[in-house]
């Protein structure tokens, strides 16, 4: 099995390095990822610019680009050779809810959209991430379970591991996406030369946060499996607006 590796924390990370070694166990591993940090990148493609590719090892380059622009390189002529599956992570930090919307690991999977298998997106949950070999652990495990019983291949899963040793994790459940509240205001601060600069603020606890969500399962310590898709059309609104749109 060939295997596509993808992060938005940039290719020195740990989480990506931690998912890596782990690979290397059960497949052929080819890593494109950014050359820094672009958590939040979502799915954005560099379009006015050229991107340069290194190689900083046998099979590992890197991209001065963003997540999506690292999977959308390799998959359109940069490999010479069609990976089976794309696995985005381990990100230091929860996609959860909402996030999967502004993730750029989250975003990376989606771009391996188009291959056979369905694409995953891996992230540990919590500000100090220490335990990358649990997720990376639950991850081989669905690479084994999806060899044995593909999974429809326009499926892009999205795990969320716990940041608890393996021996502390109480198992592993499907789940939907919850919702944050509103973010954090944003922070204003002041530049070296008087000039107001801004942070954008914290993302919100979680609203929608029971029972089946994404959430609730990290909550309770379990690893959470979301299966997401790309089309994002409302379907239960199309006739009301077909209604409504009669007399515009
Ligand atoms: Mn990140």
């Amino acid at each position: 099995m060939k295997i596509l590796v993808s992060n938005d924390d940039g290719y020195l990370a740990k989480g990506i390095n931690v998912l890596t070694e782990a690979l290397d166990q059960v497949a052929d591993v080819v890593v494109v990822a950014p050359d820094q940090e672009r958590s939040g990148a979502s799915s954005s493609l560099t379009l006015k610019d050229p991107l340069r590719v290194s190689e900083i090892a046998p099979n590992r380059y890197k991209v001065d680009g963003t997540p999506a622009d690292c999977v959308h390189l390799a998959l359109t002529g940069y490999l010479d050779y069609e990976p089976d599956l794309v696995i985005s992570g381990i990100n230091h930090g929860a996609n959860l809810g909402d996030d999967v919307i502004y993730s750029g690991t989250v975003a990376a999977a989606m771009e391996g959209r188009f291959l056979g298998l369905p694409s995953i997106a891996v992230s540990l949950v919590g500000n100090n991430s220490m335990y990358f070999d649990t997720a990376a652990i639950i991850l081989i495990k669905l690479i084994l379970k999806i060899q044995q019983a593909p999974l429809d291949s326009d499926v892009v899963l999205n795990l969320n591991v716990p940041n608890v040793p393996i021996s502390k994790l109480k198992g592993i459940k499907a789940t939907r996406l919850g919702f944050r509240h509103k973010s954090e205001q944003i922070l204003k601060d002041m530049d070296p030369y008087g000039r107001p600069i801004y942070w954008v603020g914290p993302a919100g606890e979680g609203q929608d946060a029971g029972e089946g969500t994404d959430f609730h399962a990290i909550e309770q310590g379990f690893a959470s499996v979301t299966p997401l898709k790309v089309d994002l059309t409302r379907h239960s609104v199309i006739n009301d607006l077909s209604d409504w749109l009669e007399s515009v």
